[in-house]
């Protein structure tokens, strides 16, 4: 990847900003917003090397969520096997009437990932 990237979304130069101001005179412009690579951090596949804000990240999305939706289609749902916990355990609650804490036996679940077996 290059140091730099333009903003992906076709409209980042019809965003009527100062930052995107350039030129002199009456030759002034608007135009796409320039990206500095990694410049949220450097890890791999960050958004935001390739949109300026979540502004234009949602217009690109709006303008071409259909043609991603047909390229990376989910034709059946996944599924993840898991193992559910139900555990009862003593809670509090707040009693407005009463104004105090009163305990009760709430019960907690707790999704955990069953081992690929
Ligand atoms: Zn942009």
């Amino acid at each position: 990847m290059s140091d730099y990237n333009w903003c992906h979304n076709p409209s980042c130069h019809t965003i009527e900003t100062q930052s995107r101001i350039r030129g002199t005179g009456d030759n002034k412009v608007l135009r796409t917003m320039k990206i500095k690579a990694n410049r949220y951090g450097d890890y791999q596949a960050n958004i935001w090397n390739y949109f300026c804000n979540q502004r234009c990240l949602m217009m690109f999305l709006n303008t071409f969520g259909q043609e991603i939706a047909n390229t990376y289609s989910v034709k059946q749902p996944s599924e993840t096997p898991i193992k559910v916990k139900k555990v009862k355990e003593e809670s509090y609650r707040y009693s407005w009437n009463s104004n105090e804490r009163q305990t009760y036996m709430a019960t907690r679940t707790t999704i955990e990932r069953a081992n690929n077996e």
